[in-house]
Formats: C-alpha cells, structure tokens, sequence
C-alpha cells in the first residue's frame, strides 16, 4: 500500500491535498499536528479512502504544540470521527487508553538507526498494537537491511522505513520484506519525513505496486549516487519488457561490505565512481576483460557467486562503430589519436587493441599517458606536444569541454582534417565544441551518448538475458540531459 501524508496548514489547503492524493494512493496520513486549528470531524467524515490520524509531538518529529492532553484528545475525536487508524507513539500509548480506530504505535529516531531495533519492535508489539511502525535514520546503506529483516521477522502488520537518502531504498522495497505500507509524498513540497519520494517516482520510475517478494532487485553502487541517470534508464527498461525487476540507487560508502550484506538479495549491480577498482576484491569471478581493463562496472550474482564484468569497452567501441555506420573490421590497422588518460581511457584502449587498431595517447600529465601505453602497447606522447599527427580517428576521453566548461577544447582544432572520425566522450553536453569545430571540418562524429546508453544495455542483456530497448533508453537519456540543461 501506498500512504500519502497529508501535511497542508489549514484545513482548506488538506481537503484540497486529500482531493489530489486519493487517485494516487491505499491510504492517507492526515497530519493533525501540522494545522492550528484542525476540523477533526468534518475531515475525517468527508474523507474518500481510508485514514490514518497522527497528531505528531515535537519529541518525534511532529509539528504539535501544546498541551499533550489536547494531543491526545485530537486522537481520540480522530477514531470516534471514524478514522482507520489512529497512530500513537509509544510513551503515549498508555495515557491513550482505548479508542474507537485500529491503534499504529510508532516510534521514530532522527539520528540513527539503533542496534536494538527487535528490542524497540518488542516494546512496541507489547502495547497490543494492531500495526508496529518504526521509522529511524539510516546513516549507511547497511542500516536498511536490518530494517528489512525486522519486517521479515515481525509477527504483525509492521510499516518498517528508514529516513534520510541512505533510506530511499527501505521506503521502494518496503512491500518486498512484507511492510504494511510505505509513504510518498504529493508533491516535492509536501514531504513529511527526510528522504520521502514523490508518489509520482514511487509508482512510475520503481512501480512500487508491482513490487512483491519475488521481484529480483538490481542496482548502481556510486557515492554519490544522486545524480545517476540509471535508475531512470534500467527501470523504464524493466517497464517496456514487463519484467519483475527493480533497479535502485545504492550510495555506498565500503563496498566489500555492502556486498557482503547484500548478496543474497541483489541479481546485478552497475559500478561506478569511486568503486570500480575496489570492487573486484569482492568478486567470486571475474571475466577475463575485468583485468586487462584493471576495474569492473558490472557484477552478475550467478548461482549465489558474484561475477565481475567490464561493459564499458565494448559499450565504447560498439558506439563508435555505429555512430559511423561501420562494422567490427572498421578500426583494424587505423590509427587512433585518444586524449586523456583517465578512468575512461584505459577501458577505450582496450577495446582499441581488441579491434587491432594503432594506438597513440596523449595527456596532460604525460607520465600518466606513458604507463598506459607501455601497459597496453601503444603509443603516447604529452598533450602540448600535439601539434601534428596523422591520425584516422581521435577520441576525447577527457572532462574537457564538459558542462560548466563548454567553451572548453581538448585539441588544436589546426588537428582536425576532411574526413577524420571524431568522438567525444562527454555526453554532457552532447555535443562540445570539440565536436562543433570536427562537424565544421567535415569530419564524421560520434558523441557520448552512444557509449552511455549501450553500456546500460549490456548490463541489461547480461542480467536479463533480453534484448533491451535500446531506443527508449536513448530517449530517456536525452530527455533527462535536456532537462538538465
Ligand atoms: P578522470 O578519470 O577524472 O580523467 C580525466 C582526464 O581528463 C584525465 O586524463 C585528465 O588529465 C584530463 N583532464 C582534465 N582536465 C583537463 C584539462 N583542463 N586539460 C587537459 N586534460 C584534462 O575522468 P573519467 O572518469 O575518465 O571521465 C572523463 C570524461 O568522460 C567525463 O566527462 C565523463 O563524464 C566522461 N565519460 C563518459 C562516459 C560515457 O559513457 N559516455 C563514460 C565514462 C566517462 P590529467 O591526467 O592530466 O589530470
């Protein structure tokens, strides 16, 4: 079930709130707590779908003033008025007494999630309480497991979340451990706990009704992990072909033992920036092209083992071939010209020699662009020193010409002749000035959304073994890149 919490100042604004969330939700939370003067009866009789009254003190949380005797009076009008459910914390439960509603006792920590989250579930369940909620902060990622282990065990209807970002993803799999519900808020303005998503994200981009115990769970590891596009692309992936299947957000802080924690509940993980390298440690396997590229970006859990692969070459390569309209044999003998020397080039230099092309690099810190090509066979040389080359192909594996520095040009463009394949990593934006003055020179480009987006949908092929919607990932992407802009 999906909750909705309604939290308006006035009681015109909450009718209007409740009009809003019914088509969207299983249940409302009328927050009594955030109006002055609440109209007890008149909301709750004229309510469209079932309620839930809270009438939250500040020592939770809430946004009561005034007498606690008061506070549980609006409680008691709530049920007598014929709200479902009335929600009383723990320390009030006593002092309530009996009343007319199904009774939530609940309890909430802002600063953590305690160590003894099943003795607080026991004092809770003691009180005689029809549903046990406990709502605490997560400070790691690793907190919400505990969370969904307590929903496992607990032997009523139970609402378990964590708050905060690191909590996101107890209030998306809330239904998959067995909670009774989880809440969303309306609106970006009317959240009513830290790190509440919108009703809209909830159900569009995670399609938390379709969520069960049988949904197999994919997700990125990243820290930061806010700004990935790839929960977006994977679940609007997930949606098109039907699939049973959620992918989330993991901001992960130590990732061997993130996997430890969670490698019996995930299928397949996307790995980014800072856990590329670091990952691999935790690998039961690992493909081939896992250590000639020196990190992963995608794990596989087959048969409980954790499989580590690398996309990322492939996605480079493939994209540049079909941003050309070329085949496999296209970069056989031609010489490429690839700036940087980063997190991106070495897998791009793989992929490279994998189609024997003749490889220099060039890079700011030469010496870095030095030890790659001694590594891989290739060629190299410092990036000042770039004032002539011959070269078919050049490829920008730099941040330069990147959003904010869009004036930004990583080569002379004196370089650049009729004809040349120009490719540019950066997909943000599409197309940088490097590309701007290569189109100018008559060259053929590539930018980087090809790589981006067919990295996705590798994963995607190697998780799901189904072809994934390659077009509708790419329209996702650049529409999420516009609004970014
Ligand atoms: P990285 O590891 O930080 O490497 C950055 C590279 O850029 C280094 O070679 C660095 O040179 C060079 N560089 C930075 N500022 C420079 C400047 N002012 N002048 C000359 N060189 C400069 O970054 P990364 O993770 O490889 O990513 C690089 C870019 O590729 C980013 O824009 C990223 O978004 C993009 N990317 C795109 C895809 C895709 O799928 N399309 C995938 C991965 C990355 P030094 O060694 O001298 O510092």
């Amino acid at each position: 079930m999906i909750c909705i919490p309604i939290t308006a100042r006035d009681n015109d604004a909450a009718g209007e709130q409740i009009s809003r969330a019914a088509p969207l939700c299983d249940i409302i939370e009328l927050r009594l707590d955030y109006i002055s003067r609440p109209d007890v009866e008149g909301l709750i009789r004229s309510r469209p779908l079932p309620v839930i009254a809270t009438c939250r003190p500040g020592r939770e949380g809430g946004l009561f003033v005034g007498e606690e005797a008061d506070r549980l009076d609006i409680l008691r009008r709530a049920a007598a008025a014929g709200a479902e459910y009335i929600d009383v914390e723990l320390d009030s439960v006593a002092e309530l007494g009996r009343a007319p509603a199904r009774r939530i006792v609940s309890h909430h920590d802002f600063e953590q999630t305690p160590d003894d989250l099943g003795n607080i579930y026991q004092s809770l369940a003691e009180t005689g309480a029809d549903v046990v909620k406990l709502a605490t902060k997560a400070n790691s990622v690793l907190d919400n497991l505990r969370m969904f282990e307590l929903l496992e065990r607990s032997d009523r209807p139970t609402i378990g979340l964590c708050m905060g970002d690191d909590g996101r993803i107890s209030r998306i799999l809330a239904g998959r451990f067995g909670g009774l519900l989880t809440f969303a808020a309306l609106d970006d303005a009317s959240a009513s706990a830290p790190g509440q998503l919108t009703v809209q994200t909830l159900r569009e981009m995670y399609r938390y009704e379709r969520i069960t115990p049988k949904t197999d769970i994919y997700g990125v590891v990243a820290n930061p992990v806010a700004h990935s596009m790839s929960p977006a692309i994977h679940n609007a992936a997930f949606r098109e072909l039907d699939l049973d299947a959620v992918y989330l957000p993991f901001r992960v802080d130590d990732p061997l033992a993130f996997y430890a924690a969670f490698r019996h509940i995930v299928k397949g993980y996307s790995v980014t920036i800072p856990h590329k390298v670091t990952s691999m440690q935790a690998m039961d396997e690992l493909d081939p092209k896992v250590n000639e590229v020196g990190a992963l970006n995608t794990i596989v859990v087959r048969d409980g083992k954790l499989v580590g692969c690398n996309v990322e070459w492939l996605a480079a390569i493939e994209a540049l071939e079909a941003g050309i309209g070329e085949d496999a044999s296209y970069l056989r003998g031609r010489r490429v010209l690839v700036i940087g020397a980063g997190g991106a080039t070495r897998a791009i230099c793989v992929g490279l020699r994998e189609r024997e092309a003749i490889v220099t690099i060039a890079n700011r810190t030469a010496e870095k662009a030095r030890r790659l090509a001694v590594d891989l066979g290739a060629g190299w040389l410092p990036l000042a020193d770039l004032r002539s080359i011959e070269a078919d192909v050049i490829i920008n594996t730099t941040s330069v010409g990147m959003h904010p520095n869009v004036d930004a040009c990583p080569v002379d463009v004196s370089l650049l002749r009729k004809g040349m394949v120009v490719c540019d990593i950066v997909y943000n934006p599409l197309e940088t000035l490097l590309l701007r003055e290569a189109k100018a020179h008559e060259c053929a480009v590539v930018d980087g959304l090809g790589m981006f987006v067919r990295q996705a949908a590798n994963q995607f092929r190697l998780w799901t073994k189904r072809e994934p919607p390659i077009e509708l990932m790419t329209d996702l992407v650049m529409r999420i890149l516009k609004s970014k802009a």
